[in-house]
């Protein structure tokens, strides 16, 4: 069986010139099958690591963690597990709390790699701790649900704000099927929506290329399709968390991963529906509300956005300059491409198809079962492109007023 890193590098490969190729090679093992946890120790032998930290919560050693201690004992590896501990509300966040409690771990235990065991919080505290200790980390995923491990940003909350620092992806991705078909059903779906948010995040990259020159890359998007193609295939068996189903999801949000690391940037995998997804979290931040789960704000965020989009693209007529004292540059583009737009906007499924495979997954297929009032949706809508400012969405476009709707 070819695995999932090799037939991507062979994809790329098609495409790019070999010099592109070389930031897939610091991954240099992606395992997604049942027993991966048993490769590991071989995995760390070949690196001659012989010193390791786990990085779990009461959830994930319980899952992976007790067992991956033993078999790396076993193998006549030093090991030792920094648990991290919830906040107030429940949650492990990455926070100056959780970043100290493993820093300060690897700094006493002398440890050579930090291997992350759960999902993207434990990724991007691991990930971190492990950058500005100067040693590697290992990925070990015990659910399905984001596609966030091969980042190489680390978001983390600082004195309640939000920041995504750079820092390192994974050296060795072992994603053990057994382990990911027990998670708890909310996070495989929660990973379904992570994925499905591509259909907008897929859309918006190719609408900031034509609209304002985002640079693009073709390769990318097709790995991002596919893995999305793939998903909404297997979407029955994924809802049945069999083996197959959740080997295809985790391969897909690995393959999206990917596909981002290939390009430097988060366009293939993050348009304004993730906008619309960061911004109820700064909002749950400064609130002191527990957080919700990412990839279940954006499955109910690319709903709203589907929906916004087919308004637009059936409504929606381009700004030309009727205040001469106002610039702007996009609205010509978005002018000369507008009917190569619109129809990339009529490709996006309707909302209520894209809430129906949401719900299918088991995951919350709106936001008012997300429970987000209309009051924080409708202000995010009008503000979620200033989460990222930088980036041309449609969403930025409709928001600053390069395109206005028809009067009715
Ligand atoms: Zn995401």
């Amino acid at each position: 069986m070819t695995s999932i890193l090799t037939s991507i590098r062979n994809w790329a490969a098609s495409s790019l010139p070999s010099l592109q190729l070389t930031v897939l090679d610091e991954v240099k093992v992606v395992q997604v099958q049942a027993a991966a946890l048993r490769e590991i120790a071989d995995f760390l032998d070949s690196q001659s690591w012989v010193s390791v930290l786990l990085v779990v919560d009461a959830n994930t050693y319980n899952a992976a963690g007790r067992q991956l201690e033993r078999l790396l004992l076993e193998a006549g590896i030093r090991t030792q597990v920094t648990q991290l501990l919830p906040d107030r509300k429940g949650d492990v966040i990455a926070d100056e709390a959780s970043l100290i409690q493993a820093l300060l771990d690897i700094q006493q235990s002398g440890s050579q790699v930090v291997l992350a065991v759960g999902g993207g919080t434990i990724h991007d505290i691991s990930r971190y701790a492990a950058y500005t200790t100067g040693i590697p980390f290992v990925s070990v995923p015990t659910a399905a649900s984001v596609d966030g491990f091969t980042s190489r940003g680390a978001p983390i909350i600082v004195r309640g704000e939000k920041k995504t620092i750079p820092a390192i992806g994974p050296s060795a991705i072992f994603a053990d099927v057994d382990i990911l078909m027990q998670a708890p059903t909310e996070l495989t779906a929660a990973g379904f929506g992570d994925i499905l948010g591509k259909h907008t995040s897929l859309f918006d990259w190719m609408f900031g290329h034509l609209a304002a020159e985002e640079p693009h890359l073709q390769i990318a998007a097709d790995m991002t399709a596919a893995a999305l193609r793939d998903c909404v295939q297997a979407v029955d068996q994924i809802a049945g968390r069999s083996e197959e189903g959740i080997r295809i999801l985790m391969e897909a949000l690995i393959q999206s991963g990917l596909a981002m690391l290939l390009f430097g940037q988060s366009h293939p995998a993050s348009g304004s529906e993730h906008h619309l997804s960061h911004y109820w979290e700064m909002e749950y931040i400064r609130q002191g509300e527990k957080q919700l789960l990412h990839g279940a704000k954006v499955g109910a965020a690319s709903v709203e956005i589907a929906k916004l989009y087919h308004h637009i693209g059936e409504n929606g007529l381009i700004h030309t300059a009727d205040h001469a004292d106002v610039q702007r540059p996009y609205s010509e583009r978005i002018a000369r491409h507008w009917d190569v737009i619109r129809r990339n906007i009529a490709a996006i499924p309707p909302p209520s198809e894209l809430s129906d495979l949401m719900r299918i997954a088991g995951g919350p297929a709106s936001v008012s079962e997300l429970s987000i009032g209309d009051e924080l949706l409708n202000r995010s809508l009008r503000e979620a492109h200033k989460v990222r400012f930088n980036r041309y969405t449609l969403l930025h476009a409709y928001n600053v007023g390069d395109i206005r709707l028809r009067k009715s």
